[in-house]
């Protein structure tokens, strides 16, 4: 059961969705030293916790046969066995520490046609040099009314910088990391929909609101692409808004507004309380220094 801090942690400010932990603190640095990123509990990052939030959502809309995990992370494993898949596939290329039960490309994905309920293709495929294929497969293995989580790293306003030939030290430069072969821009919707997946995209603060991202850690526009076969279906493309605040979003942020409020006001009655017990204690000194000086003198 989530615990909410007692005395000992005074001033809670961040909440991990994934782990339950509470903590008084920012959460920690992440890659590239980002700030507020990383859940000391459970090492989550914001994607994972956004995720989290994305499953206890869907969660009650959704029957899960099979749900597909393409490079599996440890603290996702946990997030979306809520979803209490029948079949949860964790799938890699290769095999690490972390929990591997199918060895395959997502290019060429070992299943069958029409075969997965739930599919999450979490910062894949900017990794891959034939992405095109991988979403082709996507859309192959996805079950009618299956829906796949996508996200990749992306920048609006441009267009996609690709260079499959690219050497490492030009890689980090211009993609951010050794092993990716593009950064994403504006024409990474035209492209699943060039490869039959119809989307619809969400976002932290489309969903929680602002103020909420804040307290669970969440970058509020960091997108997921929420994908579909299209079948016969044809992918319609919209530019990417932010999406306008929703009553959800607005209750959210004013129960949030209240908590800062009441842990402003508590921090400053803390304060006042030290200042006072500070008062009492010269007060009392003096007190005693002029009551031993009596004393003295009458003896
Ligand atoms: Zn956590």
């Amino acid at each position: 059961m989530d615990h909410f801090p007692g005395p000992r942690h005074e001033l809670p400010r961040r909440y991990c969705p994934v782990c339950g932990h509470w903590t008084d603190r920012r959460f920690r640095n992440g890659p590239g030293a980002r700030p507020d990123a990383r859940c000391p509990s459970c090492k989550s990052l914001e994607r994972q916790r956004f995720l989290a939030v994305l499953t206890s959502c869907l969660g009650p809309l959704v029957d899960v046969g099979t749900l597909l995990d393409i490079a599996p992370a440890p603290c996702t494993t946990t997030v979306l066995a809520e979803l209490e898949p029948v079949r949860h596939v964790r799938m890699d290329i290769g095999y690490d520490e972390r929990g591997v039960d199918l060895l395959g490309s997502v290019t060429a994905i070992p299943l069958r046609d029409g075969s997965v309920d739930v599919l999450v293709c979490y910062h894949v495929l900017e990794h891959v040099p034939d992405d095109a294929a991988a979403m082709r497969e996507m859309a192959r293995v996805l079950a009618p009314g299956g829906v796949g989580l996508v996200q990749v790293p992306i920048r609006f306003g441009r267009p996609t910088d690709e260079d499959l030939g690219a050497g490492e030290a030009e890689r980090v430069r211009r993609f951010g990391q050794h092993d990716h072969v593009r950064y994403y821009g504006d024409d990474f919707e035209q492209r699943l929909a060039d490869n039959g997946l119809v989307f619809t995209r969400t976002s932290p603060r489309s969903l929680v609101g602002e103020r909420v991202c804040h307290v669970l850690g969440l970058i509020p526009d960091e997108w997921v692409w929420v994908v579909r076969s299209a079948a016969h279906d044809t992918g319609e493309v919209h530019p990417v808004v932010v999406p306008p605040p929703t009553g959800l979003t607005r209750a959210l942020d004013a129960v949030v507004e209240a908590w800062f409020d009441d842990l402003v006001a508590l921090s400053h009655a803390r304060r006042r309380v030290r200042r006072l017990r500070s008062e009492l204690d010269v007060r009392s000194r003096s007190l005693g220094a002029r009551v031993r000086a009596h004393w003295h003198r009458s003896a």
